[in-house]
């Protein structure tokens, strides 16, 4: 638990999310015109998009099964019953003054996700729900310097808002929150959880208490669009509360916007300026009834999910959480570490992965999808070192080529000549030279200066391009040094 020290003693932040996922789906919810991001503006607009009159919403049915899916995917109740309502409110890019959500009966109801913290500590917090509902269009201001700009494209998008309990503690937690989130929503397929495009946005709800105090007051920051803002909203919207508390000011409940150029929180509506979307159920639509047999179905073709594949990792390869957890964050990472380790020590291959992978992928700006080491390659590289084809200080050597040539690791050893030297006259020889040039370290050795076997190890690595077989180099030099 974190708390902010104020300046009269401990203040506990309060932190719940409601996240807007769009679906992945080629369709939008309630018509047939396309979702392609990045598209030429209003290119992707049906008549009910648009909402000319008479025109009426029928459900795609894809949408509603994401949906479920993701439900399943949080451990949530599917109801088999839920409705549509309209909300109401005028705006210029919602051309029919209401948005189609789900109010008091939403298609998913409790749930829950776990927090894997950096520590390698988990945490269980509580979904509240996950309903369906329409996106809106764009208005875009900065085109013209005296109008703006309707794109209809993004109006009828299937959106998934999920709601969590305020079970939150931390900016981190909230950033972990989202971080896992992100990563069911793409083993499940429903979304893919790109922040930058804006198909994953998040709502921060945030209050402060003394630490056993009964809930604060909390402001709702709209839309904050990358997981980093999600963390630095946060923490200066509860600075914010504490200073205004300890002054003994109290926190009006209202609805904040993130100024990411000035990074702070500004003051968008109060509550007594909050909408009275009037919902009411649309008469267009009727309920959605779901099958039961329908949905165990859907359970049925659920992938393996990350909680269920790190628990796994660390039961069948012995991993540490930590490295479990690293690599079954993105599903082509574990697939990855699945190919290297098998039929290979899994524990080499997780450091591999983890460690000189990951390392090289961070500082080349590339994901695991495009490196250049293929998971074969990399296996191939364990390879060698295991049957004494290469030290593993060479194979680093050796990694280091295939990352920038994509070469295969036995194709560089015998181009670049790296064989390891096995051969234990070879290593005599070069042993017998580095002592005859080093007699006088040899006196200080034999006269109890233990250390300077490393420095004689090193020397013989240098000698012989650090290709000798080090274990021999071991056996050999000590059998010279003490015999
Ligand atoms: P509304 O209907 O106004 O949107 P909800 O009860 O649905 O309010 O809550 C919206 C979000 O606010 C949820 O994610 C919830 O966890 C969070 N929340 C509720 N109370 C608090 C609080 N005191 N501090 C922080 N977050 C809160
Ligand atoms: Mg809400």
């Amino acid at each position: 638990m974190s708390y902010i020290q104020g300046e009269t003693g401990d203040w506990e932040i309060v932190i719940g999310l409601e996240v807007h996922a769009q679906i992945t789906s080629n369709a939008k919810l309630f018509s047939g015109a396309a979702t392609a991001f990045g598209a030429e503006p209003n290119s992707q607009v049906s008549f009910v998009d648009a909402a000319f009159p008479g025109m009426l919403p029928v459900i795609n049915e894809y949408c509603v099964e994401q949906a479920v899916r993701t439900g399943l995917g949080l451990k949530a109740k599917i109801n088999h019953h839920s409705v549509f309502d309209r909300k109401n409110y005028f705006y210029a890019d919602l051309p029919s003054g209401y948005q189609i959500s789900q109010y008091q009966q939403p298609i998913v109801g409790e749930g829950k996700l776990v927090l894997d913290m950096p520590d390698g500590t988990s945490r269980t917090v509580g979904i509240t729900r996950l309903h369906l509902e329409q996106d809106a269009g764009k208005s875009l201001h900065d085109q013209h310097p005296a109008k703006s700009y309707i794109d209809l494209n993004r109006a009828g998008v299937a959106l998934m808002e999920i709601v969590s309990e305020p079970d939150l503690r931390s900016a981190e937690e909230a950033g972990a929150y989202l971080r896992k989130l992100r990563s069911i929503l793409r083993y499940i397929g429903s979304c893919d959880g790109n922040m930058e495009e804006g198909s994953m946005r998040c709502d921060c709800n945030v209050s402060v208490r003394r630490p056993g105090a009964p809930f604060g007051t909390r402001c709702e920051i709209k839309n904050v669009n990358s997981i980093r803002f999600v963390i630095a909203a946060i923490e200066y919207e509860a600075q914010r509360q504490v200073e205004v508390l300890e002054e003994g000011g109290t926190i009006v409940q209202e609805t904040r916007l993130w100024d990411t150029t000035k990074l702070v929180t500004r003051s968008m509506r109060s509550k007594e300026e909050a909408h009275d979307y009037r919902y009411f159920p649309d008469p267009d639509l009727l309920p959605l009834e779901l099958d039961p047999d329908w949905v165990e179905d859907i359970r049925k073709t659920l992938p393996e999910l990350p909680d269920e594949k790190k628990a796994r990792f660390i039961e069948d390869y012995k991993l540490s959480a930590y490295d479990a957890g690293v690599l079954v964050n993105e599903k082509a990472r574990a697939d990855y570490f699945e190919t290297v380790a098998k039929g290979r020590d899994p524990k080499i291959a997780a450091n591999w992965v983890t460690g000189d992978l990951f390392g090289y992928l961070n500082k080349a700006g590339k994901e695991i999808e495009d490196s250049p080491v293929s998971a074969e390659n990399l296996g191939g590289l364990i390879d060698l070192i295991a049957d004494d084809t290469i030290s593993g200080r060479i194979a680093k050597e050796v990694f280091e080529t295939m990352f920038e040539t994509g070469e295969k690791p036995a194709d560089i050893v015998e181009k670049k000549g790296l064989r390891q030297v096995t051969d234990t006259g070879a290593i005599e020889g070069a042993i017998d030279a580095v002592l005859a040039a080093n007699a006088g370290k040899v006196e200080e050795f034999r006269s109890g200066k233990d250390k300077l076997f490393g420095f004689f190890v090193g020397q013989v690595m240098k000698a012989t391009q650090g290709k000798a077989n080090p274990a021999l180099v071991n056996e050999i030099l000590t059998k010279k040094l003490k015999g």
